[in-house]
C-alpha cells in the first residue's frame, strides 16, 4: 500500500491506495503547528495497514538535495512555525522507516500530468504546472523526470514586463514587488481592485491584464525549456474563460516565431484538483521501485 501527502499551507491531503492512480482512502488535515500536524497525519496512516513507501508533494520552498543534512525539510518559508522543519525523514521514521519520495508540490502535480497523458508509458515529451492562488508556483519534468536544478524553479519569481493597463501597480511580492508573482496572484489581484477575478466578472479589464501576465511565464517556460504544455492550476486559474484568454495571449505573444508553435499547448489540469496527491503518489511508487 502506497502512501501519499500533499502538503499545502492551508491543509494535507492525506491518501493510500495500492497504486498511484487508485486511492482507495483519503483524509484531510488543516496544516497547525509541524509537531500536532505531522502526528496526526502519521496516526491516520498508521491506522490504514501496513505502507511499503511515502511520497510527499509539499510547500516549500524545500530541500531537494538527497546529500545534504536537511534533506527533506521545509526550509525558509515565511509561515509561522514551519521554517526548518523536517518533513521527509520525520514522517517515514513515524511509519516504521518506508522509503520516501519528496518534491515540491508543484513538481508533484507535473508530474502527476505528466504520467496520467498517455497512461502507463507516458513519458515522452515535457510540461509545466503553473499554479496561481495565494502565490504562483511552476513546477517541470522534463524527459520523464521532476525538474530540481540546485534547487528548485520558482517560476512564480521571473520578471515579466507590465501588462497594458497595468503600468503604477508596485506588486505585493515582499522580495521583488513586481515579479510574476507580485503582480498577477490572489493578493495582487485583491490589492489592485479589492474582488477575486470570478467576482469582477469576465468583462473587466483585470482579466485581460492577469491573462498577460500569466502567457508571458507560459511564453518563458516555452522559449526557454521547449515544454510541451503548460497546465495551470490553482484558483485565480479555475476562474472561467481565464486559461482559454491566457492561450489566446501567448498565442499573440508568440508572434509565430517559436519552433513548434502550434504543438505548444496551455490547458486546464486533466486530473482537476487531484494532481498533486496523484503526483504525491506517484513519488510513493518511485520510492518503492528505488528502495
Ligand atoms: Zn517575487
Amino acid at each position: 500500500m502506497l502512501a501519499a501527502i500533499e502538503a499545502g499551507g492551508t491543509k494535507f491531503v492525506l491518501a493510500v491506495g495500492p497504486s498511484p492512480d487508485t486511492i482507495t482512502a483519503r483524509h484531510t488535515i488543516p496544516t497547525r503547528d509541524p509537531q500536532a500536524t505531522l502526528a496526526e497525519a502519521a496516526a491516520w496512516f498508521a491506522a490504514q495497514g501496513p505502507l511499503t513507501a511515502l511520497g510527499i508533494g509539499s510547500f516549500g520552498p524545500v530541500e531537494l538535495d538527497r546529500a545534504a543534512a536537511n534533506w527533506g525539510f521545509i526550509t525558509t518559508t515565511p509561515k509561522p512555525g514551519w521554517a526548518h522543519t523536517d518533513v521527509a525523514r520525520r514522517l517515514a521514521g513515524a511509519l516504521g522507516g518506508v522509503p520516501v519520495g519528496f518534491d515540491t508540490d508543484v513538481n508533484a502535480a507535473a508530474l502527476a500530468e505528466h504520467a496520467a497523458r498517455g497512461g502507463a508509458g507516458a513519458g515522452a515529451g515535457s510540461l509545466a504546472y503553473l499554479t496561481s492562488g495565494t502565490g504562483i508556483g511552476g513546477g517541470l519534468v522534463v524527459d520523464g523526470r521532476p525538474v530540481h536544478g540546485i534547487a528548485h524553479p520558482e517560476v512564480g519569481h521571473i520578471y515579466p514586463r507590465r501588462a497594458p493597463g497595468d503600468s503604477d501597480f508596485p506588486g505585493v511580492c515582499p522580495h521583488h514587488g513586481d515579479c510574476l508573482e507580485g503582480l498577477a496572484a490572489g493578493p495582487a489581484v485583491m490589492a489592485r481592485w479589492g474582488a477575486s477575478l470570478s467576482e469582477l466578472g469576465e468583462g473587466h479589464p483585470a482579466h485581460a491584464i492577469i491573462a498577460d501576465y500569466v502567457a508571458q511565464a507560459c511564453h518563458t517556460l516555452f522559449a526557454s525549456v521547449a515544454v510541451e504544455e503548460v497546465v495551470i492550476g490553482g484558483g485565480v486559474a479555475q476562474t472561467p474563460g481565464l486559461v482559454e484568454r491566457i492561450a489566446a495571449r501567448a498565442r499573440e505573444l508568440d508572434a509565430g516565431y517559436l519552433p513548434g508553435g502550434a504543438r505548444h499547448r496551455i490547458i486546464a489540469p486533466r486530473l482537476g484538483t487531484d494532481s498533486g496527491i496523484t503526483g504525491a503518489m506517484l513519488l510513493a511508487a518511485r520510492a518503492a521501485a528505488e528502495a
